[in-house]
């Protein structure tokens, strides 16, 4: 597709739902997380990279990344954390623009939940944010994950503002009605991107 509209939201502001409406109305997605799981994916030369400097340890059983194990080293040691993200950053952002590319759908989604924060949204057309207040990202999270109020509230801490990504966003979403009130905001966009689209 010619237009790549970026999708975002804090955790639990409801991107996969709003992604999945789109998906119904025909829209290919590409997910920046599921890129992310795949260059590192078993046989891939990304985990021959990570293998060569972390050693075979970082390996579950059945020759697969173990990412709790990867998390944890990276975790306190600045001088591989920043190995990592140089290695995974570019292949990340060619396989996401190679996926884009191969869409056949009048636009496509770039779901990113971290679009602004890692600068992604320098590679779509157009960025739209799913809006909610932290307190409903606090209630909804933890029906979903049975995490804590505290686990939460870290990961909103760690993820860029509500007032920022409003500020930098061209459309949004408000997400603090029910589920079913989703599908005809969500249409009435569909109809400007493919307006947009016609003209790309
Ligand atoms: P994450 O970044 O954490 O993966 P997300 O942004 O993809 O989250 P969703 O998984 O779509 O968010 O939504 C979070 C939870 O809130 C889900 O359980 C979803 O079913 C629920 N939810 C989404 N929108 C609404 C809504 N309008 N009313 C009630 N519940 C909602």
């Amino acid at each position: 597709a010619s237009l790549v509209i970026g999708l975002t939201g804090g955790i639990g502001s409801g991107k996969t739902t709003v992604a999945n409406i789109f998906a119904e109305l025909g829209i290919e997605l590409v997910d920046a997380d599921i890129v992310a799981r795949e260059v590192v994916s078993t046989g891939t030369k990304g985990l021959a990279q990570i293998v060569a400097r972390f050693g075979n340890d970082i390996l579950n059983p059945d020759a697969s990344l173990n990412r709790a194990k990867l998390r944890e080293l990276i975790f306190s040691k600045d001088v591989d954390r920043e190995w990592l993200n140089a290695l995974l950053h570019p292949m990340i952002r060619t396989e996401m623009l190679n996926q884009l590319d191969r869409t056949q759908s009048p636009y496509s989604i770039l779901i990113a939940p971290l679009l602004f924060e890692n600068g992604l949204d320098r590679l779509v057309n157009r960025t739209l944010l799913v809006d909610i207040s932290p307190k409903q990202q606090r209630n909804r999270t933890i029906i979903r994950d049975s995490v804590s109020a505290e686990q939460v509230q870290s990961i909103i801490d760690s993820q860029a503002s509500r007032e920022d990504k409003l500020s930098k966003a061209d459309d949004v979403i408000d997400n603090h009605g029910e589920i079913s009130a989703l599908r005809s905001k969500i249409i009435a966009l569909h109809n400007n991107y493919l307006k947009l689209s016609n003209n790309a």
